[in-house]
């Protein structure tokens, strides 16, 4: 792999939170590389730092020591290059659909006539045109999640980190959203770092699978996702021969830090 393929790079990163209390340890000495194109999920268990990770990449927090490289550089402002998509989807219940997929580009202040007519098409492409001038509570959870996620898409980032997206969905709806999401990432050729607690989800999504160690998150195992089947979408992976292998193996891992 050229090392121009590589978009985002962790060097040795760790960090610490301090407070009142005292001080939490929460990456440690943390190395990895994710290619361009790539959608790589982040595994481990709950409170070992996987939150921490995704905030360092985003430039929110800065890393008690080591260094994040963005395309080969260090950013002191990550706007515009990385979009965060949380669990919930922090839509605005008095604006509509269009308006809230236009807050991303507002705040950045790059709203004008172009950026408007793409974030329309982006609706139209992904089935939300007629819901344009809708409001939030009229769409269901999965349709909200796409419009949270083309909010993202419409400051045209090269990175997209999502927490744990689905977790507020019940079981079929994550099935059926995690794979349309999946396919507007896919075609919008988007690199993704996805944070989950579920290993299906995990393996059905990504090219590579990082499990994390208890905190302080150090990198436990990485597991190269490969599979037979004709189209590999999330729902059709989900029924190939190697998921199986892939789910025990990973499993694991985890199982003996839980
Ligand atoms: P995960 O997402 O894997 O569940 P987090 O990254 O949210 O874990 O948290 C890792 C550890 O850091 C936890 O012990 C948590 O309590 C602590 N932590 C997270 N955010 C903060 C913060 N802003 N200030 C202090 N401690 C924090
Ligand atoms: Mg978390």
């Amino acid at each position: 792999m050229v090392t121009e393929d590589i978009i985002v790079s962790l060097r040795n990163v760790s960090k610490k939170y301090h407070s009142l209390e005292g001080e939490t340890e929460a990456v440690k000495d943390l190395t990895m590389e994710v290619h361009r194109g790539e959608f790589i999920t982040i595994v481990g268990p709950s409170g070992c730092g996987k939150t921490t990770l995704l905030s360092l990449i985003s430039g929110l927090f800065i890393p008690s020591a080591g260094e994040i490289l963005l395309s080969g550089e260090t950013k002191n402002d990550t706007t515009g290059h990385v979009g965060y998509m949380l669990q919930e989807d922090h839509l605005f219940k008095w604006r509509t659909i269009l308006r809230n997929v236009l807050i991303g580009l507002e705040i950045k202040g790059a709203l004008n006539a172009q950026s408007r007519e793409k974030a329309k098409s982006l609706l139209h492409k992904y089935g939300l045109g007629d819901f344009k001038d809708h409001y939030p509570h009229q769409l269901s959870g999965g349709m909200r999640q796409r419009v949270a996620l083309i909010r993202t898409l419409a400051i045209d980032p090269d990175i997209l980190l999502l927490d744990e997206p689905f977790a507020a969905l019940d079981y079929q709806t994550r099935l059926k959203v995690a794979d349309d999401i999946w396919k507007i990432i896919k075609k919008e050729s988007k690199t993704a770092i996805m944070v989950t607690h579920d290993i299906a989800e995990a393996i059905s999504m990504s090219d590579r699978v990082v499990v994390l160690t208890k905190r302080p998150a150090r990198i436990k195992s990485i597991h190269n996702l490969d599979f037979t089947c004709e189209e590999r979408t999330p729902i059709k992976c989900r029924e190939a021969p190697e998921f199986r292998v892939y789910f025990n193996r990973i499993w694991k891992e985890l199982d003996v830090h839980v």
